[in-house]
């Protein structure tokens, strides 16, 4: 049955995403079950980052609603084109202070809050609650965005206690190498974190296309993945 419809004739719709979702979702119920973890405590948020706003569209029209994007002026015009769908929109990439406002006003989710500066300018640029996740350098990597793990429980505070911000946890994206000791030790500064982050904090925001089998099994409640719904970026 399954087999007969990827046969079918295809069509603008199917022809971009249809079998690669079905696919994903799959593999993440399979990631759920190995892990004894209950179906659907994993949510997918489909990257579609240097995507058309027609294959978000159809992608939106194969059943996700949660979408990912790294650049603030190319996610507004797709935010924009795309204003007729029910779309929540999450905003993954490294944040420029001077664009906290269009942020706060554009996306529903913020995974990449790294210091207090852009957490202070988010909260008061904000109209409405804004869900947030802060970035964890978990491999103490030079150059890369997030907060560095000691300095994360004063971030934490903060975050906790500004208006308008819900911090709902934390967000990784491990060096290469082992990633699953990286997940492994997000999810421990997470558990740790738990007594003094508020009451909204349910969400961890690891794994990507070639590592969400394992960051499911250490614990992910949000996957972010861009190439196995979409196909490689050109
Ligand atoms: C691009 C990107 C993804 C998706 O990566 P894929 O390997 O295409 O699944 C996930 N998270 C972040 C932060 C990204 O920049």
């Amino acid at each position: 049955m399954h087999r007969g419809r990827l046969l079918g004739v295809s069509n603008a719709v199917t022809t971009v995403a249809r079998p690669s979702i079905d696919a994903v979702r799959g593999a993440i119920g399979k990631a759920e079950d190995g892990a004894r973890r209950r179906s659907g405590s994993v949510h997918l948020l489909a990257v579609s980052k240097a995507r058309t706003v027609a294959e978000v569209r159809a992608a939106h029209g194969h059943g996700l609603r949660h979408f990912g994007e790294n650049y603030v002026q190319e996610a507004i015009a797709k935010v924009q084109a795309l204003a007729d769908l029910d779309i929540t929109w999450h905003f993954i990439g490294a944040i420029q202070s001077n664009k906290t406002q269009d942020l706060a006003r554009h996306f529903q989710w913020i995974h990449t809050v790294d210091r207090t500066k852009v957490a202070r300018r988010l909260s008061a640029a904000a109209e409405r609650d804004l869900d947030v996740c802060i970035q964890v350098n978990i491999d103490a990597e030079p150059q890369k965005a997030g907060v560095d793990p000691d300095e994360l429980p004063a971030l934490v505070s903060c975050v906790a206690d500004l208006p308008r911000l819900k911090l709902r946890g934390l967000m990784v994206i491990p060096e290469p190498g082992n990633p699953r000791d990286s997940f492994r030790r997000t999810r421990q500064l997470f558990d740790a974190l738990s007594p003094s982050a508020g009451e909204h904090w349910d969400t961890l925001s690891m794994g990507m296309s070639d590592d969400f089998a394992d960051a499911i099994a250490e614990g992910a409640t949000l996957v972010r993945i861009g190439t196995a719904i979409f196909g490689p970026r050109t």
